[in-house]
């Protein structure tokens, strides 16, 4: 009861959702912790509350800026003042500000970037870290989406600030990716306190495609009859812009694009435009989603699907946070295997790619960011094949701070050859299961509850179209009224002559 007053008092809730006092409880009892919780439940408040109840300044790994400003703000507007971001949108000043007065913050969010400077871990180092928090923990396991290599080393950033209490936090991870999490932060006996990824409220709809124009001719029967607002996801930033375009150009005027090539100004308009409900339809790439908190998306429309289960589950958890019913489609095409076949291998680089950077740290004796700038450049930015490289020349201590020793080229690169095979092996297996979900004619929600190892407990009365559910205002059933509505016109018109007028169809 006690926590529950705790609830009501900082964040004016009346009770925990499920999942929440567990994890809450295990943290204050300083356990070491792996949590999953179903998107949009309320990870937040898992380390929040525990952070407000316990003495000291509880570091909150956060792996994207926009989404650590966001919690800053709620948390402030909530009353909480005690709280900063490290980040690089802070002046040096302000950077300053906080350093100097570390003990006096209840919560610090951070970017397992910054984590690696030596000074942040300095003065991290003076005062006394309640809890270790990880949040989006997923990011931590080698096998995760991008290959984010500071992530890999938070255990060493964690033994260096003594080892405080551990809470990876996260709303997908396998028992794979689980065990992963719990080694690379070097836990001690950790408790794993795992809920359902089961959203009840959003029924799985997969279509198949003969083309892309097919695909595009169904989006625009979706947005027009599907109650929005609603958000379609793409692999392709043209393509995000290019149906964007067309659907503009037939009507629907409250749509925009979305992708990570657009500037921080244009990123930030659109994403609150939606937010406030200036927006139907959204067409975006993954770049936009993640700490999006909209509670009344009522539908996530795939145009290409996505690489794993994963990032599906990340995806569709957008829609329905209010609980009321939604929907994820997946339009499925073989025309887009080529696409994601791209995606998998676009990370690696090539033999000439690879050489140039290896012979490029190897002729030099002190590493700065112009010289990763140039690799970057000469790599048309494509970071994780350079992330890759840069993690196998730190972890064998050729790349240490500034500071480079020399090295023999062949090693290293077989070695970064093997480590990418591997990746790229896990990847095609993801892809390859998510493909059989796809194409499965069983419960879709039993299947992805089964790739998280659940065991599934009941089925919602709308679960999935192979279960037998129908759209919330699919075609057929339209036609089926339009055409109920003829014959009530045909009969009213028979009983009192031709002047009655029956409402057309509004939309
Ligand atoms: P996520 O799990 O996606 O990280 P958040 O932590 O951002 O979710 O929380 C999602 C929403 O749920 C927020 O608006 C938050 O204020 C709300 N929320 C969290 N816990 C509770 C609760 N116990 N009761 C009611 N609302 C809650």
């Amino acid at each position: 009861m006690e926590l529950e007053k705790s609830l009501q008092h900082y964040f004016g809730y009346t009770s925990f959702r499920t999942g929440q006092k567990e994890v809450i409880e295990a943290l204050l009892s300083g356990k070491d912790i792996v949590a999953m919780l179903p998107t949009g439940t309320g990870k937040s408040i898992c380390y929040q509350l525990p952070s407000l109840l316990s003495s000291g300044v509880t570091l909150i790994v956060s792996p994207l800026l926009s989404l650590m400003e966001d919690q800053v703000q709620q948390l402030r507007s909530d009353g909480i003042k005690s709280v900063a971001a490290i980040n690089s949108f802070l002046s040096k000043e302000e950077r300053h500000n906080v350093f100097s007065t570390l003990h006096m913050y209840k919560m610090i969010y951070v970017s397992p970037e910054m984590l690696q400077i030596p000074y942040v871990q300095n003065q991290l180092s003076k005062v006394h870290i309640s809890y270790f928090v990880v949040d989006e923990a997923h990011c931590i396991s080698q096998w995760g989406h991008d290959f984010r290599p500071d992530y890999l080393r938070l255990g060493q950033v964690k033994k260096a600030l003594g080892n405080p209490p551990c809470l990876a936090i996260t709303a997908t991870a396998t028992k794979e990716v689980q065990q992963d999490i719990s080694v690379r932060l070097h836990m001690n006996a950790p408790c794993y306190l795992i809920n359902s990824v089961d959203r009840p409220s959003i029924t799985y709809h997969v279509e198949t495609c003969e083309t892309n124009q097919q695909k595009m001719k169904r989006v625009e029967q979706l947005v027009e009859y599907l109650q929005g607002p609603g958000m379609i996801y793409f692999s392709s930033r043209m393509w995000a812009e290019n149906v964007a375009a067309t659907l503009k150009r037939k009507g629907f005027g409250r749509v925009a694009h979305y992708h990570g090539g657009l500037s921080t100004e244009d990123r930030l308009l659109i994403q609150q435009q939606f937010m406030n409900g200036q927006l139907d339809v959204i067409c975006c790439t993954s770049a936009f989603g993640m700490g999006i908190n909209k509670k009344d998306i009522r539908y996530v429309l795939h145009f290409h699907y996505p690489i794993d289960m994963e990032s599906y589950v990340q995806e569709i958890g957008r829609a329905a946070r209010d609980g009321k019913p939604s929907v994820a489609i997946l339009l499925f095409c073989e025309e887009d295997r080529g696409l994601n076949t791209l995606l998998l291998e676009g990370e690696r680089a090539t033999d000439d790619q690879l050489n140039e950077m290896l012979n490029h740290v190897k002729n030099v004796r002190t590493w700065t960011k112009e010289q990763e700038r140039m690799i970057l450049e000469r790599l048309n930015g494509n970071e994780i094949a350079w992330r890759i490289v840069r993690y196998q020349l730190e972890t064998r201590g050729i790349i240490q701070g500034d500071q480079v020793r020399p090295f023999s080229v062949d090693s290293v690169r077989s070695r970064i050859r093997e480590h990418e095979q591997e990746r790229l092996e896990s990847k095609r297996k993801r892809l390859e299961t998510f493909l059989r979900w796809i194409r499965t004619t069983a419960c879709r929600r039993e299947k992805l509850l089964f790739y998280f190892s659940e065991q599934i407990e009941s089925r919602p009365k709308n679960c999935c179209d192979n279960c037998g559910a129908t759209l919330p205002m699919d075609k057929n059933e339209q036609e089926d009224k339009i055409e109920k509505m003829e014959s009530w016109r045909d009969l009213l018109g028979d009983l009192f002559g031709s002047s009655v007028k029956v409402n057309e169809k509004t939309k």
